[in-house]
């Protein structure tokens, strides 16, 4: 098992690679200058997990914010249902955890396992959009939109 310190050098490693070769916000798509490396599933749940880099990405600090502690306001992150995926591929039981946080993606969620990942994925920004799983958010929109 990875000792505290070999951990942190792994993070420097993905902050790094990140930064070079995917320097956007896990959790909303826009580019981060500078930035943080965010932990999807919590450094506190799982040692293990913390130095896997699917579980990692850069992200702007106010997203990072509303990610770990306002999941109300989190189910309106563009790439809320991607980070949601990847919980639910890294660990399920963590995932079941959270789920009811984000009660108002429920619909979306349970068609995870209909979602056909050909390869492994290695780090998050290989999941270009998994937007299609829930276009009724955006029939919503546009039926609001019409009608004015
Ligand atoms: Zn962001």
């Amino acid at each position: 098992m990875l000792n505290q310190y070999q951990i942190d050098s792994e993070l420097a490693k993905f902050k790094l690679w990140y930064k070079h070769n995917y320097p956007l916000c896990i959790f909303c798509g826009h580019r981060v200058k500078g930035g943080q490396l965010a932990h999807l599933i919590r450094r506190s749940f799982s040692r293990e997990l913390q130095a896997v880099k699917l579980n990692t990405g850069l992200a702007h600090p106010d997203c990072h914010e509303l990610f770990d502690d306002h999941p109300d306001q989190a189910v309106y992150l563009p790439r809320i249902v991607e980070v949601l995926y990847i919980i639910w591929t890294l660990d399920e039981p963590y995932f079941n955890m959270i789920a009811d946080n984000f009660e108002e993606l429920a619909d979306v969620m349970q068609l995870f396992p209909e979602v056909r990942q050909q390869d492994k994925l290695d780090h998050h920004g290989e999941l270009l959009t998994l937007q299609y799983l829930h276009p009724l958010r955006y029939n919503i929109r546009l039926i609001k939109t019409r009608n004015k």
